[in-house]
């Protein structure tokens, strides 16, 4: 019966259409007058229904009279975790639709409407979309490392991934450097919804391959399938959208696909590079619903930061290396977290390689590969400047001849550091602080001696800065 009803549906569409809706299907059972067809995905079913019912419907009566009925068996499509054969049935539903709107920024999606598809045999936990969210299970929220350079992007995922689409945080956009944790951040909301919510739709996809994949639909004239897909997404996470400047055209289909997914409550979430503000080639139609929802950067790591995420992903291969150490390498990679990643893997792979224990003589080495300022000669220059960041006070401030309390203080600090861990003569660090003679650095170098003995947080902070600089001089 289905060969004739393929047959009669080869006649009413063209070839490609034919090629790739009618011919995955396999017709499975004919019981009276149901004729039960087997489909590949739910996707598939979907797709089926929405555009070709009608066709369906004529063509199956024509074969097996006025009773006759379709039903659909889908052959699930399992996401790479679970293998699942199961497969489930679905009427072949009415043809009292509603008329098909062409305009997809407003298109009504049926699933929006639970009740609109009827699962009568449905399997327990059997899931109504599947699509491969294409997440990458190692990046959670157990694994990511809360700091100051993150919280607040942090505590905005938490939220989102527990009510997704429901909070005020529609959009949230995540921005920050290259490296310092967006794509991690973004992933583990993504694993969270689907963790919390295993029904939703959770799609993970780069600002890159949607552009591409558009690129190739628009080729073959297969935007509608493209957008259609997008549309029936419940949580999209789309990664780096700076690169959508200067791509026009995506901004245009993203702005459809993002006013649907906002108007029918599904969440949206984003990365940049870029502050939205400065995305300088991004349309302003797009720019203002960016700031619909919440804007959340991500800040350079800090150093404690650094110190934690060495710390974990060192428990996590399960590797030890002496405090030391850690605090030399997350002194000496500031910039970016993948970086310090590399620097525990290439301390790793040396230590095992030549069979040594990693210590902070091994890290050097290993680190003079990675960082530039490893391993360097300290100036009193580097130390006048480690001491003007901890302070928070202008270079020239330091230089300058005042007795102004706090200057005073850095310099008598930095004088001090600069006696111990620089090989200069006092004459010349007192020429360092535009001609001061060596007396006044003796000085110097006694009171703060002095202050260390009497008082307790001024001894603390001296000690912290004191260790930036020995880590700094190692
Ligand atoms: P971005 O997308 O901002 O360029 P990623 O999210 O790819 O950065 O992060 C780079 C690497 O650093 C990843 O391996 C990620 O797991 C790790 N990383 C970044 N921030 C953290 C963090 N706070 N805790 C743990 N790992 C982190
Ligand atoms: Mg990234």
């Amino acid at each position: 019966a289905w060969e004739r009803c393929l047959g009669i549906i080869r006649d009413n569409v063209n070839w490609r259409t034919y090629q790739t809706w009618f011919e995955p299907i396999k017709a499975v059972a004919l019981n009276q007058s149901v004729l039960t067809l087997q489909v590949p995905s739910q996707f598939f079913y979907e797709w089926l229904e929405e555009h070709y019912v009608e066709l369906l419907g004529k063509t199956i009566k024509r074969v097996l009279g006025k009773e006759g009925r379709l039903e659909y068996r889908i052959l699930m499509e399992s996401s790479s975790s679970q293998r699942n054969p199961a497969s489930i049935h679905m009427p072949a539903s009415t043809y009292n639709r509603p008329p098909k709107d062409n305009n997809y920024v407003d298109m009504p999606l049926k699933w929006d409407d639970p009740t609109s598809i009827k699962t009568p045999y449905a399997i327990p936990g059997l899931k109504r979309m599947q699509i491969d969210p294409q997440l990458n299970a190692n990046y959670t929220f157990e694994n990511y490392v809360e700091g100051d350079c993150n919280r607040v992007a942090r505590s905005a995922g938490i939220h989102v991934a527990q009510k997704p689409g429901a909070t005020a945080f529609n959009p949230l956009v995540v921005f920050g450097g290259v490296g310092w944790g967006k794509t991690h951040l973004v992933q583990a909301i993504g694993n969270e919804v689907r963790r919390l919510h295993p029904n939703k739709a959770v799609l993970y996809v780069s600002a890159e391959k949607f552009i591409n994949q558009f690129i190739d639909h628009s080729k073959n004239n297969e935007v509608n399938d493209f957008i259609h897909f997008y549309q029936l997404i419940d949580v999209l996470i789309l990664d780096d959208i700076h690169l959508f400047v200067p791509a026009t055209k995506s901004q245009d289909v993203f702005f459809g696909i993002f006013n649907h997914l906002h108007q029918s409550g599904k969440q949206i979430i984003l990365t940049s590079d870029t502050p939205p503000k400065d995305l300088e080639g991004m349309q302003e139609r797009l720019l203002s619903r960016f700031r619909w929802g919440l804007n959340a950067d991500i800040q350079a790591p800090d150093f404690e930061t650094r110190q934690s995420i060495l710390r974990m992903k060192m428990r996590q291969e399960g590797l030890e290396i002496p405090d030391e150490v850690v605090k030399y390498i997350a002194y000496n990679v500031q910039t970016n977290v993948r970086e310090l990643e590399g620097a525990v893997i290439a301390l790793f792979a040396q230590a095992t390689l030549n069979k040594k224990e990693i210590d902070i003589d091994l890290a050097k080495r290993v680190m003079k590969n990675f960082v530039k300022t490893a391993a360097k000669e300290l100036t009193i220059e580097n130390i006048q400047k480690m001491v003007c960041d901890y302070f928070h006070l202008p270079y020239d401030r330091l230089l300058a001849k005042t007795r102004k309390r706090e200057v005073v203080q850095a310099r008598q600090i930095t004088m001090y550091l600069a006696k111990k861990f620089t090989k200069s003569s006092l004459k010349n660090i007192g020429e360092h602080f535009g001609g001061f003679d060596h007396t006044t650095v003796i000085h110097s170098c006694q009171t703060v001696e002095n202050l260390m003995d009497t008082d307790g947080e001024y001894k603390e902070h001296l000690l912290e800065l004191q260790q930036k600089v020995q880590l700094a001089s190692l």
